[in-house]
C-alpha cells in the first residue's frame, strides 16, 4: 500500500479536490490511503475563532465559523449532486454544532485551555476529510472515511503531541487493512489525533505530513507521497528565490536538516518514522501531477552541486552569555541548559567558545524576559530580530573552504554574520544574520551556489578538493 498526503492548497476548492481524485484514481492499483489537510487557510481561521471566542467576541467567532461552513458547502455543491450534497450538509452541521458549543464554552470562560485550543484547530481536518470522502464517492473513487482522532494515539502535550507508535499501529491495523481489502480508499484527516484518555490533540502546525509518515510506518507502506503546491523540494524557498530548482533526490538526513531549519515544504518530524522503517518519501506537485518531484531516501545520488539546498528560519533571537571567571565551564553550561529546559526552550543552534556561550532560540522580543534570569549565570547580551540560514549537503562533509566560500559571498554583499555553527554530522552549515538581511543573504548564496554551477561548487570539484586534502 502507499500513503498519499494532500496539503491545504491541494484541497482548497472543488477544482483542487477534483485534481486530487484523479491523482488518487491513477494510483488505485497501489492500494492508496489518503491523508488530507484542512482546506487552505481554514486552520488559520480556526485560530482566529479560538482567539475571538476567548475574548468573548461571540459574534465575530461565529461569523468566521459561518465562513468556514459556507466554504465547505460551496465546494460540496460544486462536486456533488443534490442528494449527495444534502448528506454532506448533515455531517457538516454536526461538526459545526460541536464547534459552536466549544465556542460558547470559551466565550463564557473568557479563555481557552491548551486542550480546547487544540480541539478547535482539529475541525479543519475533520471537515476536509469528510468533504474529500464525499467527493471521491461522487467522482467514482471508491472510498471510506476513517476518523483519525480515533486512530492516531498521542500523549497529552499541546499544541504538538507526540505519537504513541504501538497503540497507533494497533488501532490502524484493526481498521485500515479491511478497507483496503474491500478495495476502498481510506480517507483520514492529517494533524488530528487523541490521547489514550480520549483528549483531542494535534501534531502541531503543519502536522499532516507527520500523520502521513506515522501511518505509513505503522502500516508498512511501500512509499509515502506528500502532494503540495510546488514541484518537490527545491534548492530554496521559491517565494524567496523564484529561480529555485527542483532537487531530484535528497537523503533523509539532508531533508530533516532542511525541515528543521525552516523549509516549510515538510514538517520537521515527518521523516522520523519513514527513516526508521526505510520508507521512501516523494514530494510531488498536485497542480502538476506529471512532474517528477523529489524523492527522499536513505542514500541519495550526488547532485550537481556539493550543496543540496538553503533553508531560512525567521523569528530568531540570540543570547550571548559570558561566564564569570571563577565558574567552571561545565557548571556554567549545565546551569544554562537547565534554565532553557525549565522554560521548555529548545536551542536552534549553540556556539561555545571559552567562557562564552551563544544560543539561538526561536522567538523574538518576548524572550527579553529571560535576560534577568540568565544574568544570574553571567554577563548577557540579547539580540532579537535574527534569522538562521542553513546550507545543507552531504557532499560538503570534509570539503575544504566551505566557510570561506560562503562567508566571502556574504561579505561581498555587506551582510554581517552574528553566529556560526557546523553540525557535528558536517552535512550542514548554519549561521545567524539580522532578519532584515535574510532574504538578500539567501538570494546571494543561491545565485552563487546554484545559479552558477561552474564556480567551485560542482561535485567533481568537491572530490578533487578531497583528494588534494588527503594527499
Ligand atoms: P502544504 O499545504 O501542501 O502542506 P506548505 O505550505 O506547508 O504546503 O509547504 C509548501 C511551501 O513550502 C511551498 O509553497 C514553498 O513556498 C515552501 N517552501 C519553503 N522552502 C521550500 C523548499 N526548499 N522547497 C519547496 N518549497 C519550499
Ligand atoms: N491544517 C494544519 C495546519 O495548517 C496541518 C497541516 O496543514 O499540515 O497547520
Ligand atoms: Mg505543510
Amino acid at each position: 500500500m502507499i500513503v498519499m498526503k494532500f496539503g491545504g492548497s491541494s484541497v482548497q476548492d472543488a477544482t483542487a479536490i477534483r485534481r486530487v481524485a484523479s491523482i488518487v484514481a491513477s494510483r488505485l492499483a497501489e492500494r492508496p490511503l489518503v491523508v488530507v489537510s484542512a482546506m487552505g487557510g481554514v486552520t488559520d481561521k480556526l485560530v482566529q475563532v479560538a482567539e475571538a471566542a476567548s475574548r468573548s467576541e461571540l459574534s465575530s467567532a461565529l461569523s468566521i465559523m459561518d465562513f468556514i461552513r459556507a466554504k465547505h458547502l460551496k465546494a460540496a455543491s460544486d462536486m456533488l449532486d443534490r442528494s449527495q450534497s444534502a448528506v454532506f450538509e448533515q455531517d457538516l452541521d454536526t461538526v459545526i454544532a460541536e464547534a459552536t458549543s466549544l465556542i460558547t464554552q470559551l466565550a463564557a470562560s473568557r479563555a481557552a485551555t491548551p486542550a480546547q485550543h487544540s480541539q478547535m484547530l482539529t475541525y479543519g481536518e475533520v471537515l476536509s476529510s469528510l468533504l474529500v470522502t464525499a467527493a471521491f464517492s461522487a467522482l467514482n473513487v471508491p472510498s471510506a472515511h476513517a476518523d483519525a482522532r480515533a486512530l492516531i494515539v498521542t500523549d497529552c502535550r499541546h499544541p504538538a503531541a507526540s505519537p504513541l507508535a504501538p497503540e497507533t499501529r494497533n488501532k490502524l491495523l484493526s481498521v485500515v487493512p479491511p478497507l483496503l481489502e474491500q478495495k476502498l480508499v481510506p480517507v483520514l484527516g492529517g494533524f488530528i489525533a487523541s490521547s489514550e484518555s480520549g483528549e483531542i490533540t494535534t501534531l502541531g502546525r503543519g502536522g499532516s505530513d507527520y500523520s502521513a509518515a506515522i501511518i505509513g510506518a505503522a502500516l508498512g507502506a511501500e512509499r509515502i507521497e506528500i502532494w503540495t503546491d510546488v514541484s518537490g523540494i527545491l534548492t530554496t524557498d521559491p517565494r524567496i528565490c523564484p529561480q529555485a530548482r527542483r532537487i531530484e533526490e535528497i537523503s533523509f538526513h539532508e531533508a530533516t536538516e532542511l525541515a528543521c531549519f525552516g523549509a516549510k515544504v515538510l514538517h520537521p518530524a515527518t521523516l522520523l518514522p519513514a527513516v526508521e522503517h526505510d520508507i521512501p518519501v516523494a514530494v510531488l506537485n498536485s497542480h502538476r501531477p506529471t512532474e517528477a518531484g523529489t524523492i527522499i531516501r536513505a542514500y541519495a545520488a550526488h547532485g550537481p552541486s556539493a550543496f543540496r539546498a538553503i533553508a531560512v528560519k525567521r523569528n530568531i533571537s540570540v543570547f550571548n552569555v559570558r561566564a564569570p571567571r571563577h565558574v567552571g565551564s561545565l557548571r556554567f553550561l549545565d546551569d544554562l541548559f537547565s534554565l532553557l529546559r525549565w522554560h521548555h526552550l529548545q536551542s536552534e543552534i549553540v556556539a561555545i567558545s571559552g567562557a562564552t556561550a551563544s544560543v539561538a532560540l526561536e522567538g523574538n522580543r518576548e524572550l527579553v524576559t529571560l535576560t534577568s534570569e540568565l544574568e544570574a549565570l553571567g554577563e548577557v547580551e540579547f539580540q532579537p530580530d535574527m534569522a538562521i540560514i542553513c546550507l545543507v549537503g552531504e557532499d560538503i562533509r570534509g570539503r575544504i573552504g566551505i566557510a570561506s566560500e560562503v562567508f566571502g559571498v556574504l561579505a561581498g554583499a555587506g551582510i554581517n554574520i552574528r553566529m556560526i555553527a557546523q553540525g557535528s554530522s558536517e552535512i550542514s552549515v548554519s549561521f545567524v544574520v539580522e532578519e532584515k538581511d535574510a532574504v538578500r543573504a539567501v538570494q546571494q548564496l543561491h545565485r552563487h551556489l546554484f545559479e552558477q554551477p561552474a564556480i567551485a561548487t560542482s561535485h567533481s570539484s568537491t572530490s578533487a578538493q578531497r583528494e588534494t586534502a588527503q594527499a
